[in-house]
């Protein structure tokens, strides 16, 4: 690449740009997961919309494609020869409380907009680690800790702001471009760069939420009378299952370390605290033996305890896929290749109630994939390469003997390691892919923005 052109940039803009021969440039490429090597051209770190601007002027002219990292939660493609924009210095967040909205910046992250709202009775439908990055989390579809009663984050985008391939920000919303603003909410990072985001925040200033760690014995039996209840599950309930395998760590509880253990996660956002809920609750527990647990009236701004995701960068593997039914034979086949009995390298494998308002497209509509789903499972593994490639072969065994359980569809922010652009169209049904492929050729043209999870083959 042109040196000058590249010390032209970095003098131009009020943000940073590294080379690879720079010892910044390494670190700063790092996301939360390291499993990948990144390699790209450049990297250039805004400090204001104008710099975003410049960089893909920049990208277009020397024919460069454009990542967009916030905080690496979701990198699981590695990104070579391209121009990568990290957006952390762009984290800013102004809540509205009349119209009850906040408008985020580029770089921001959820624990800066649930403490913005928080002191209003509001809160924004974050998912279950506040460190995940508000703007990737929402345009991928965003299945929350309230999801069940207020559905997807990205149902909750009023409009945003991005900058597209020609290097112009649009404002994009429900008569701005209505196609994009479509295809954005749910298509995530193949159409621009999102700068700001509006979103609606809802009423809520308290929740019952409980974190229930049980033992192996109990994971079979607990696993069956959550699938029985979750059949008839309220709405107001948000709520998902674990089979976990913590490492021998420090920073793992006691009880847990080196173990096999269940965890259910549970959150109540009914507007009184529901007697009924909570003996539904104990029910489902009453089958096994709880050897931690965490639960109480919280504020949505303090529930990163419902999951305890981790919250230091690791290597990590992940894949996902929906089912409609937790039938008795799904679980059979579950177990054999992840419950108490195997053998397996998977640290976790979830499985996340979907359905209530998640099932419900907002007005005007997005194309947020996996709506339909009552279930969507994450597998996931972290450890070194070597131990990686004995979990993707787990995992890959573990799906391909769901296969007759599965929907075929996912959530496009579980896609994880599914990362090739068949493997991401076939997250939609095939006319809504189309759709979103033929925006995308028009937006687009030059596949500028092919990082992330493609829709389109390079
Ligand atoms: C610990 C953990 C917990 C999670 N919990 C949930 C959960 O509860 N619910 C859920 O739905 N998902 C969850 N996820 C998945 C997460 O929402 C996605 O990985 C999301 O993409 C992360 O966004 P980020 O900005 O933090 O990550 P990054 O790796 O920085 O970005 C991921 C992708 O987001 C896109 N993106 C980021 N910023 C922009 C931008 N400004 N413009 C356009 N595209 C952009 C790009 O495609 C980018 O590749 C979780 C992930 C982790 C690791």
């Amino acid at each position: 690449m042109d040196e000058r052109a590249v010390r032209d940039l970095a003098s131009s803009i009020d943000g940073i740009v590294t080379r690879p021969d720079n010892e910044r440039f390494l670190a700063s490429t790092r996301g939360f997961n390291l499993a990948h090597r990144h390699r790209p051209a450049l990297v250039v770190e805004p400090a204001n919309t104008d710099d975003i601007r410049a960089a893909i002027q920049f990208a277009g002219t020397h024919q460069l494609p454009v990542a967009v990292q916030a905080t690496g939660h979701g990198q699981f493609l590695e990104t070579t020869n391209a121009l990568v924009l990290l957006t952390h210095q762009l984290s800013s967040v102004t809540i509205d409380e009349r119209a009850r909205t906040a408008t985020i910046g580029a770089g921001t992250r959820w624990r800066r907009v649930l403490d913005a709202a928080a002191p209003y009775g509001l809160a924004p439908l974050s998912g279950s680690a506040s460190t995940v990055g508000a703007i990737g989390y929402l345009l991928g579809g965003g299945v929350g800790l309230l999801a069940r009663k207020y559905g997807f984050g990205a149902d909750s985008i009023l409009h945003l702001k991005m900058i597209g391939a020609d290097g112009v920000e649009t404002r994009v919303g429900p008569d701005q471009h209505a196609d994009l603003f479509w295809a954005i909410r749910g298509g995530k990072s193949n159409f621009g760069i999102v700068t700001e985001v509006t979103i609606r925040l809802v009423p809520v200033s308290e929740v019952f939420a409980a974190s229930v760690y049980l033992d192996a014995s109990s994971i079979d039996p607990v696993l069956r009378r959550y699938a029985d209840w979750s059949r008839s599950a309220p709405d107001d309930v948000t709520s998902s299952f674990a089979i976990l395998r913590p490492p021998d760590a420090p920073f793992v509880p006691e009880p847990l370390r080196n173990k096999t253990v269940a965890h259910l996660r549970w959150v109540d956002c009914s507007d009184e605290p529901s007697r009924q809920h909570l003996r539904d609750l104990d029910s489902i527990l009453a089958a096994g033996k709880a050897v931690l647990v965490h639960a109480g009236l919280r504020k949505p701004s303090d529930l990163d305890f419902v999951h305890d995701d981790p919250t230091e960068p690791c290597p990590i593997w992940e894949r996902t896929a929906q089912t409609q039914s937790l039938s008795s034979s799904m679980i059979d086949t579950l177990l054999e290749h992840v419950g108490a009995q195997a053998a397996s390298p998977l640290a976790m494998a979830e499985i996340r109630q979907l359905g209530g308002a998640l099932r419900r497209q907002p007005e005007p509509p997005n194309a947020v994939a996996g709506r339909d789903g009552s279930y969507t499972m994450l597998l996931l593994g972290i450890g070194p390469p070597e131990l990686l490639s004995a979990v993707a072969d787990a995992g890959q065994g573990l799906l391909d003997a769901l296969r007759p359980h599965l929907t075929g569809r996912s959530l496009m922010n579980w896609l994880g390691s599914a990362t090739s652009p068949e493997q991401v169209r076939a997250a939609w049904e095939p006319a809504t892919a189309a759709r979103l492929q033929a925006i995308k050729a028009e937006v687009d043209p030059t596949n500028m923005f092919r990082f992330g999870h493609p829709i389109v083959d390079e």
